[in-house]
This record gives C-alpha cells, structure tokens and sequence, in this order.
C-alpha cells in the first residue's frame, strides 16, 4: 500500500537562528511537522505541514482520561552527511503495543516509517553535525475528540515532531531504590509507553531528587525487591563476569537500546540473561565485590553508568574499573553513524524521499 504524503513547506526555515554547539534540551523544535487523523475508523490525510498550535477542545477526551502514548527515537548522520533512522519498525511495533494496550487505534507501521523518512528528508539541515548529536524524533498519538464519558475515543491524532539534540555525555548517576511508591504493577500499563505512567513518576522523582539522587530505581508493586527499570531506562548489572537485566514480564517497557545491548554484548562474546533480580542480590554483589558495573539503556542517553543506588538508608557502590558498557556504547554511536558495518541491519537510510 503507498501514501500520499502532502507537503506544505515554510517560507523561511529558522535552521539558521540554531547554535548547534549549544542546543538546549527539548525546546527547540524543527520547521515542520507530521500529522495525520484519524476519523470514521481510518487514518486519513497523512501530511507534513509547518508546525503550529494545534486548535484543542478543552473536553478532548486526552486531557480528561489519558488516552496519550508516545514513542522516541533519533535520526543520525553517516560520514557524507546522509541521514539514517536506528531500528524505525521496531519504533512503529512498540507504539502499537501500546495503542493495543489503551485502547487506541493502530498507526500503520509503513505510513509511520515512511511519515518519518520524509519529515527527516525535508529537516535534514537541522540534524546536528557534531559527533554523538542527532535529531530526536517524537512521534506520540493522543485523542483529540470532544466528549465527557468513559469509553474509548473515535478521533485521534498522530504527529511526529523532531528536535535536535545535543551530545549526551551522561555522568555516573546515583539512583534511588524506591519502596513506597511504584511504577507498574502486573496487568498495569507498565510496558505501555503511555502518557500517564510519567505522570505517576514525576512527584516520586522529585522526591528522591531532593534527597540528592538523580533517578527512581523502580521496584516491583507487590514486595518492592523485583528490580524494574529506571525513569526513562532499562537496567543492566554486571556480575562476576556475566550481564544480567531484569526480564520482561509484562511490567517494564521493551527498549529497544536494552534489545540492542543485549544483541551487541552478547556479539562481544558475553553472557547476559534476562532474569528476576532482587535488590538484595546487588547488595550482596556490591559487598562481595563482583557487582563489576551497572548502567541504564534507552534511546536519549544511550548508555549511563550509575555509581550508586541508595537503599533502606544504605548505599549500594558500584565499581567503575573497565567498563564493557562504554565499549558497547562506543559499538552503538558507530553503527549509527556508518563508522563500523551495520552486520545487525539495523539502519535505514534517509534518500531523497521527496524527489
Ligand atoms: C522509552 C523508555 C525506555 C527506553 O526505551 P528505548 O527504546 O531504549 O529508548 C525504558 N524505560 C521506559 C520507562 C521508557 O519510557
């Protein structure tokens, strides 16, 4: 099935008004937009417009009850300047997910490729040149339909915004282990990338955040031991020799860094299972010694090391002696910018899409 994509292009682009040595985080937005309806059972009129304040109901059934999911991933730039997207179908599967799990309508997943390619052809000049830069792209789906009540909406949108984004060097970052408030619960929306699971995260992040800590180390919802994820990443630990992170089990969101780590850690000749973990096992570990590094995964950071998680009024050290992680973080900048083969097939290039 094709797409006609309809473009309207702005007069004057504000690429120009951009220093792309310093790129503030998350504010600055490209020219243009995607978007699509979706109406009578169908997405129609997919189109890629200057991007303005979209016109909102104030009952929009979004605002009311949540119906908002969101997907996040980056255009990269090869050697000669051509754009390339990182693992796109896996991008467009996991906002299906989602919409599946709350209710909403599926996105056909080659209209969003092909929504992606095109709106990153036309904004290629504001993909930053700079090593480790790259365009975030935002491609989120809300409902947009005016009504007071409880059943799942009819009218929906899909947009893609896009917005350059600096080199993210992350520091060690310290966690907080959290046992009073939690993220997801089995049968929850945990493994939804739905609006509302952020909302629920933020007072506890500012919380542990007062106490000195950078990000929630997330448990499970029942005996607050299982580890989960962190803020906006899945979690690894390295233990005497071996990669653990904890298993999908309907609770935590399916990375798509975290199943790229695996995949290039494992290239590399490690071990890494996906298995429950306890909180106490990394306190063991860390006391015995072999809890060798621990680092989060996920799309805006790549990989960061975490130095220390507080827990119980303790705090869990980790060592910081030859990471492998910085060596798949390494592996992972180069695929994605055409230094090394891309032996997983994991990138698409960006052509003259609009020729
Ligand atoms: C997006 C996200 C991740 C990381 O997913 P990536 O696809 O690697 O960016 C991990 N955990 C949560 C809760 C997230 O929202």
């Amino acid at each position: 099935m094709s797409y006609n994509i309809s473009i309207t292009k702005i007069q004057q682009s504000k690429v120009e008004t951009i220093d792309f040595n310093n790129i503030p985080l998350g504010t600055i937005f490209t020219d243009h937009m995607f978007i699509c309806d979706y109406e009578n059972g169908k997405w129609t009129n997919p189109r890629i417009e200057p991007l303005a304040l979209i016109p909102t109901h104030p009952a929009a059934m979004a605002l009311h009850y949540g119906q908002a999911i969101f997907e996040g991933m980056k255009a990269t730039v090869d050697a000669e300047g051509n754009p390339m997207l990182f693992r796109a179908n896996k991008n467009a599967a996991r906002l299906n997910f989602s919409a599946d799990r709350m209710g909403m309508p599926n996105f056909p997943e080659e209209l969003f490729v092909e929504g992606l390619k095109q709106l990153v052809d036309l904004e290629r000049n504001w993909i930053p040149p700079t090593d480790g830069s790259a365009l975030y792209l935002r491609p989120f789906m809300y409902a947009d339909e005016p009504f007071i009540g409880m059943r799942a909406a009819t009218h929906f949108k899909f947009i893609i915004m896009a917005s350059p984004a600096g080199p993210f060097f992350s520091k060690r970052i310290k966690l907080w282990a959290e046992k009073k408030y939690i993220r997801a619960a089995n049968g929850g929306t945990g493994e939804a990338k739905a609006a509302g699971n952020y909302a629920a995260a933020i007072r506890p992040t500012e919380l542990a955040k007062a106490k000195g800590y950078d990000q929630v180390l997330w448990l499970d919802a029942i005996e607050h031991k299982y580890i989960q994820e962190v803020g906006t990443m899945n979690i690894f630990f390295k233990i005497d020799g071996k990669f653990i992170t904890p298993k999908r089990d309907g609770s935590i969101l399916d990375g798509i860094t975290r199943m790229s780590v695996i995949d290039i850690l494992r290239d590399k000749g490690f071990e890494v299972i996906e298995r429950t973990i306890t909180i106490d096992e990394i306190k063991e570990a860390s006391k015995n010694n072999t809890l060798e590094e621990a680092f989060g995964t996920g799309t805006a950071v790549g990989i960061a090391y975490i130095q220390e998680i507080g827990v119980d009024g303790e705090t869990i050290h980790v060592s910081n002696e030859s990471p492998v992680g910085l060596e798949v973080n390494d592996t992972l900048n180069a695929i994605k910018t055409g230094k090394v083969e891309d032996k997983f097939g994991w990138m698409t290039k960006v052509e003259n899409e609009l020729a």
